[in-house]
């Protein structure tokens, strides 16, 4: 079986030496100094300023709208994980859902001014694959009328647009170090700050229940993430850049072979990609479902990602149309993309595909 996607693993004994030390210091927990060491290193790779490490990436959202103290609406996307609109409903906000581009598939920035009311409090919208959203028009927008900006970037981790890191972008930017995601900590997110240092402070205590020595000062949650998690994320951080290279070739291999037949996401200008995911865009769902089915036939699993469309969640309470977005996510699939993929095996993927797409054509 060729899974959908595989964690990189470090070799064994990088892991095991840093996991030894742990039996030594006693230190498993609570700002210990591999999670320092995770933050600065991470700082640093992703020329960040500020990065602060947490739990998982849906804590990473919670954090964002709480820190920012959003409590009523916030125009979305609908096409992304469902962390990204249950994080909203989580904090007892409403999500109000603004239909996506269709080359890019992030949301359509010229129609959020459109979905702007009283209410209005911020714009929480995906790098979705790692494509950025139109992030000048967003800021733009978001300035025009006092928002706040919290991009998902759970996808997005090494992207730069326009020669800064993707996620310098907007008031707070957040990523998902989950095993399924290019750089992962097995469990893990972080949240990044982009609004500077009064922000800090209330993230350190928001991840921390809110408490620092005997001073209790806000409420705060748990989103504290372990030693054994950051010794993971220092030992795959080291192999990230061969980690994307395996995925543009593996991406580029693909290409060869489907882009002629197939449509994709579009990658603006002036973007240094990380290849997150291959999504691939059928005709019909109809279609979609036969090569689902096919390739399943031939030991190879395949990902509806994403399906449904957000705006369509059985326990919303209101009802935002997205054509777009509801149409796209009923022809779109990810094919299996990680660093120990063989290419011979994306030739087969790839070939599979084609073939059953020249008989239909036929
Ligand atoms: C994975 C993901 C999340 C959630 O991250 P977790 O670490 O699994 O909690 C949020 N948004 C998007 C777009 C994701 O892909």
């Amino acid at each position: 079986m060729i899974p959908v996607s595989q964690p990189f693993l470090p070799p064994k004994d990088e892991y095991d030496f840093l996991i030894t030390e742990l039996w030594n210091t006693k230190w498993l927990t609570n700002n210990g100094p591999f999670v320092q060491r995770l933050e600065v290193e991470l700082r640093r790779h992703l020329l960040l300023p500020s990065l602060h490490y947490v739990s998982n990436g849906t804590i990473a959202l919670q954090l964002a709208l709480k820190s920012l103290g959003l409590t009523k609406e916030i125009i979305t996307t609908p096409f992304s994980f469902v962390a990204t609109t249950t994080s909203i409903l989580w904090e007892q906000c409403r999500p109000v859902f603004v239909d996506i581009d269709p080359q890019t598939l992030c949301i359509d920035s010229t129609k959020i001014e459109a979905a702007i009311t009283e209410e209005t409090e911020a714009i929480l919208a995906t790098h979705v694959f790692g494509i950025p959203c139109d992030v000048e028009k967003i800021e733009e927008v978001a300035t025009k009328y006092g928002l706040k900006i919290i991009y998902d970037a759970a996808h997005a981790f090494g992207v730069q647009y326009k020669g800064r890191s993707l996620l310098s972008y907007g008031d707070i930017a957040i990523l998902s170090f989950h095993a399924t995601k290019l750089f992962h900590t097995i469990e893990g997110g972080a949240v990044v700050n982009n609004c500077g240092q009064e922000l800090e402070q209330s993230l350190k205590l928001l991840r921390s229940f809110g408490f620092t020595g005997e001073e209790h000062i806000l409420v705060g949650i748990n989103g504290k993430n372990s030693e054994f998690h950051a010794a993971m994320g220092l030992c795959n951080l080291k192999y990230i850049e061969e980690i994307i290279l395996k995925r543009k070739r593996l991406s580029k291999a693909y290409d060869d072979l489907l882009l002629n037949r197939f449509a994709r996401p579009h990658i603006p200008e002036d973007v240094i990609y990380n290849y997150s995911y291959y999504p691939l865009i059928f005709e019909t769902e109809e279609e979609l479902l036969s090569t689902q089915c096919l390739l399943r036939k031939n030991g190879i699993e395949s990902r509806r990602y994403f399906y449904p469309s957000l705006n369509e969640l059985p326990y919303l309470q209101e009802r935002h149309d997205c054509p777009i977005s509801e149409k796209i996510s009923k022809r779109i699939l990810c094919l299996p993309l990680f660093s120990d993929l063989k290419l011979e095996e994306v030739d087969r993927i790839a070939t599979l595909i084609l073939e059953k797409e020249m008989a239909r054509a036929l």
